[in-house]
């Protein structure tokens, strides 16, 4: 029979709101609505309870890379950005060969079928030369539909998006295919016009990879992607909220034109997240980490975060004055919505996975459950 714990005396932020002196059921893997009265007892009195982070664009963290590294490599990764709060993500990969992106397709479709991803995100090759940000400009390519159709053969149904500058020859029918197949199209790395943009999500785009990132800037006559990407409700926006891709402001922008549930934090980590400064690749590019931002060595193009979500929310609690509820939506119910698994993760309601972070009164992780096993034990006096 598995053990159930009851996690008592926290501020438990459920999806109606925070209760004060909460509890939280888990019953083995799951959240369960009742105890019995032999269930151990865990006091988290003076802590906080949210539930585990969902990160839909990351592409590596402690010191390993989801495009290169060996799967022991990409579970190394997994596990520390899980150290950090992040109990369900996705797999970012960069730009590459067709050849070669398909095949780390087939290496990751296994991770996601035995449950250690919720799937994988291509990020590149069909985006713009003009936005390429950390990518190889010689290996970019149109979108085209017969292409995107092979990397989500080799995922084998674990696809669930892809970024794509939707203004390049073969975009638009590309949101179309991908829309058709319920896989996210994001409009990203793009230098598309408003009018453009507005195309694109008539077509079915329904993210904006990394809003302000890798886009043409907001102009008051030609105001761009930005502006059709904040006005339209059928988007959601990806924030990278690491002080250094952002300005507080931008990010205020950002939810209130979308309000608090079409906005997702991710944290775009490349390999050094969890790990330290030093020379590290992006796919087949040199990057150079300096206290803790990561730029191309050549060009000195910011190339990712080295950010872990568990800073992220810390960041949007206490510097950009987010709600604690709206900061817990868009780091786990918005994206496990998108992701199409808020019917196990995402929120704290029973018969869902127990996948769970404690933190401390100043917003410092303190435990991270998933699945019902502490990976982080809160140390309790
Ligand atoms: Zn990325």
């Amino acid at each position: 029979m598995a053990a159930v714990k009851v996690l008592s005396g926290a501020r438990v932020v459920l999806p109606t709101g925070v209760v004060e002196g909460g509890r939280v059921i888990v019953d083995g893997t799951r959240i369960a609505g009742s105890a019995p009265g032999s269930a151990e007892r865990v006091d988290l009195t003076g802590h906080w309870v949210v539930p585990g982070f969902v990160d839909m664009h990351v592409h590596g963290g402690g010191g390993a890379s989801f495009t290169n590294g060996t799967v022991e490599d990409v579970l190394k990764g997994i596990h520390t950005h899980r150290l950090h709060g992040t109990t369900t993500m996705v797999a970012s990969t960069v730009t590459g060969e067709m050849d070669f992106l398909a095949q780390r397709a087939g290496l990751l479709s296994e991770l996601v079928e035995q449950g250690d991803l919720a799937g994988i995100h291509f990020e590149g090759p069909f985006i713009s030369p003009c936005r390429k940000g950390a990518h190889s400009e010689d290996l970019l390519r149109h979108p085209d539909p017969a292409e995107v159709r092979k990397l989500m053969d080799a995922a084998r149904g674990t696809a669930k998006m892809f970024t794509l500058a939707t203004e390049l020859p073969g975009g638009l029918d590309s949101v179309r295919l991908l829309a058709e197949h319920g896989v996210i199209a994001a409009i990203g790395h793009t230098d598309a016009t408003y009018e453009q943009t507005v195309e694109a999500i008539d077509a079915g785009a329904s993210v904006a990879t990394h809003l302000y990132n890798a886009m043409p800037a907001l102009g008051h006559r030609a105001p761009g992607p930005i502006a059709a990407l904040l006005e339209d409700e059928r988007i959601t926006v990806e924030l990278i909220n690491d002080g250094t891709h952002l300005h507080p402001a931008s990010l205020e922008l950002a939810f209130h034109h979308k309000g608090a549930d079409r906005v997702a934090f991710i944290t775009d980590a490349m390999d050094a997240a969890g790990f330290g400064d030093g020379l590290y690749h992006l796919g087949p590019l040199e990057v150079e980490v300096k206290e803790g931002v990561a730029r191309l060595v050549e060009g000195g193009s910011i190339a990712g975060s080295t950010l872990t979500l568990d800073r992220a929310f810390r960041r949007a609690v206490t510097v950009d004055d987010l709600a604690v509820e709206d900061a817990v939506r868009a780091l786990s119910a918005n994206p496990a919505r998108l992701l199409g698994v808020y019917d196990r993760v995402g929120s704290l309601e029973p018969g869902k996975d127990a996948d769970l972070v404690v933190l401390d009164e100043a917003f410092a992780l303190k435990g991270v459950m998933r699945r019902g096993e502490w990976i982080v034990a809160p140390a309790l006096g």
